[in-house]
């Protein structure tokens, strides 16, 4: 008798526990969307080179490490917010991959991509630190007409906007410089914090980025002429131009290691410095978002 209730009611009890455990599932993956979407979106912090990342990594509470491809991103807490450090490696193509990455995956607020670089503006010192106030790719080019066996010129190569027109051929719209204007928010915070930084000056500027090393010094005179760029570096941008495409406020903070229009011999103990300030200019916005 007992046996044959059972069976009567097993298979009505199966399902009623299935039944049961799929709501408990689904108000359970409810509550954890529930947490993504009010949690607050990380602020990611870009370097290329170990010695430009690791430094602010190691001052990040509770880190947890996740890679892609050869991204490295060190995810964690300052003063309890969220705070990413990507390694993005170097370069142009490393920076864009990186960047599209991390906001596809973690959503940034904002993005400060920072690390060395090198002196356009006499002005500027090894140590001294410049704020993007704009920031441009100086590796996007036209080069003149010029037959075979005439030679080659770079003094008459064009700037080469690739973001103009989605169209190819000769668009003369495209020929001119396209700046990415660094975010005023992070500008702010940045300069708020200037006082904090005593190996050098804090001063706002232009970086200039491609995968080029520039070492003629008539040259890098021509791209402070040209592009108004007080220093040059390989990655910023990119990463401007990609957070641009998502609409993701960001800044280049660019520590000077080198300078070839005044003598200054690269110096790789700028990196840390920079990342010290830069902890400082992090600190600040945060503090800025918290009482918003
Ligand atoms: N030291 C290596 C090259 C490093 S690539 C070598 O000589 O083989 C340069 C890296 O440092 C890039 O991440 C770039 O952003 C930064 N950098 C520093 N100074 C630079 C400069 N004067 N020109 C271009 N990139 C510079």
């Amino acid at each position: 008798m007992k046996n044959k209730m059972l069976k009567k009611f097993a298979p009505v009890a199966a399902i009623l526990v299935l039944f049961l455990s799929l709501l408990a599932f689904q108000h359970s993956t409810l509550l954890v969307e529930e947490k993504v979407e009010g949690a607050a979106r990380p602020i990611l912090i870009q370097g290329p080179m170990p010695i430009e990342a690791e430094k602010f990594a190691q001052r990040l509470e509770k880190v947890k490490v996740e890679k892609s491809g050869t991204f490295v991103f060190y995810k964690g807490k300052l003063n309890n917010y969220p705070v990413i450090v990507a390694k993005t490696g170097k370069g142009m193509e490393n920076t864009a991959a990186a960047t599209a990455l991390a906001i596809e995956k973690y959503k940034p607020i904002a993005i400060i991509n920072q690390g060395t670089s090198g002196g356009h503006d006499p002005s500027l010192h090894v140590f001294d630190i410049v704020l993007g106030k704009r920031t441009t790719n100086i590796g996007s080019l036209k080069t003149g007409n010029i037959a075979q066996d005439q030679g080659m010129d770079p003094t008459i190569w064009k700037p080469m906007d690739l973001m103009a027109s989605e169209g190819s051929g000769s668009d003369p719209n495209a020929e001119k410089v396209r700046y990415y204007e660094g975010d005023k928010d992070l500008l702010a915070a940045a300069n708020a914090v200037k006082d904090k930084y005593t190996k050098g000056k804090v001063v706002e500027g232009t970086i200039g980025s491609a995968d080029v090393w520039n070492n003629e010094v008539d040259r890098i005179k021509w791209f402070h002429t040209n592009y108004g760029t007080s220093v040059e570096e390989m990655e910023g941008a990119a990463a401007a131009q990609i957070a641009d495409a998502y609409d993701v406020a960001f800044l280049g903070i660019r520590v000077l290691s080198n300078n070839k229009t005044n003598g200054g011999t690269y110096n790789p103990n700028t990196a840390s410095a920079n990342q010290d300030y830069v902890y400082e200019v992090v600190k600040k916005y945060i503090a800025t978002l918290q009482n918003k």
